[in-house]
């Protein structure tokens, strides 16, 4: 691992100041669960890492309005014990609980899933956000079995790893932000950003901000997650799907559904979404909806199974969010 300084400032307002405006001069760290491990492999070599560990007002959760707010450090462990996620938001609840051990869940802070870095083995072993040697593409023809099957058409094909973002977006989160030039809110939905260069980041955030927060409106949306694993514990989904919608007088509407380890960003499915809008969640609905969510897939070479798992993990989500 390269030196580098270290501050551990108290305010938000002092972090920012310590961040520059370029990535990878300057990281923040939160639980250090990614951090330290992307510092070890060389994949970052900041002169300055900046803790948020002392920056108290970051860490905890509170209703507001009509909405929850999450602070950034808030831990995952903390968001799954809340009473208040519990009762309204079983879409988060499932996707934290699936998350690593009980030592991630305990450190790993809500806005460093969010902000995780692609889990693809050409990126972890140092070649790119793109996955190239010598200007030539690996994946198409490399292992690409955990890649991407939507939105890779394009250089990158990595999938976003947080299993938090696809049900925030589904809920209609909000997300806060603070840089120099003070604080902005932006919607869940529009956080994320595939890179069109390796120098760029996977979501929208500027090197020299921190995020602060997440708030949820608490609509009482009915709302669920599931997740295709290979085992629990210790490993990213395959594939996920969360849902949220409303469901009175027998039919959904508002119906968002959220695919996720299946695109460089969550990936909402829209025809899905519209597909079970309007309609009694009989098992027609479901079959159609998670037949429209694979329609537009376009698998990799070896990457064609995460079809149908995606199929299935979108008819359960649907049937979790029902139960
Ligand atoms: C074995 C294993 C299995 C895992 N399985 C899953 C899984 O199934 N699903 C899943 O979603 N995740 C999974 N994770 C990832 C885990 O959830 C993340 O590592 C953790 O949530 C990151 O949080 P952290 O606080 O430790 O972030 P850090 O490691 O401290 O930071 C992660 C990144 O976010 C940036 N960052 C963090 N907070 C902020 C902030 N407030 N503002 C600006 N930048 C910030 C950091 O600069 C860094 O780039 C797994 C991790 C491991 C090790």
């Amino acid at each position: 691992m390269n030196a580098f300084e270290y501050a551990s400032p108290t305010s938000v307002d002092d972090a920012v100041s310590l961040l520059s405006d370029s990535w990878g001069e300057t990281e923040v760290l939160a639980g250090g669960t990614d951090l330290l491990t992307l510092l070890k492999q060389g994949l970052t070599a900041p002169r300055l890492v900046v803790s948020l560990s002392n920056v108290k007002q970051l860490s905890g959760i509170s209703k507001k309005g009509g909405s929850l707010e999450i602070g950034a450090t808030t831990t995952l462990s903390e968001l799954v014990a809340n009473a208040d996620v519990q009762e309204h938001f079983p879409a988060l609840v499932t996707a934290a609980n699936n998350i690593g051990s009980t030592q991630i869940l305990n450190a790993g802070t809500v806005g460093g899933d969010l902000l995780q870095r692609p889990r693809c083995w050409y990126f972890r072993n140092g070649f790119g956000l793109f996955g190239t040697h010598d200007g030539e593409p690996l994946v198409p023809t490399g292992d690409n079995r955990y890649h991407a099957i939507f939105g890779n058409s394009g250089a990158a094909k990595f999938v976003n790893a947080s299993s938090l973002a696809p049900g925030l977006i589904a809920l209609g989160a909000t997300l806060s932000v603070q840089g120099p030039g003070g604080a902005r809110e932006v919607k869940a939905s529009e956080f994320y950003s595939t890179p069109k260069s390796e120098n760029d980041r996977e979501y929208t955030l500027k090197p020299n901000e921190v995020l602060t927060g997440v708030s949820i409106p608490m609509q009482g949306l009915r709302n669920g997650t599931y997740e295709v694993r290979q085992r629990r514990g210790l490993d990213w989904p395959m594939v996920a799907a969360s849902v949220a919608f409303e469901h009175g007088g027998g039919t959904v509407s508002d119906a968002r559904i959220v695919l996720g380890h299946v695109a460089p960003v969550p990936w909402f499915a829209e025809k899905a979404s519209k597909e079970l809008g309007g309609k009694q969640p009989n098992d027609a609905a479901l079959k159609s909806a998670s037949e429209a969510a694979v329609a537009d897939a376009t698998p990799l070479s070896r990457n064609g199974y995460k079809v149908q798992q995606l199929r299935v993990a979108v008819r359960r989500a649907i049937e979790a969010a029902l139960a």
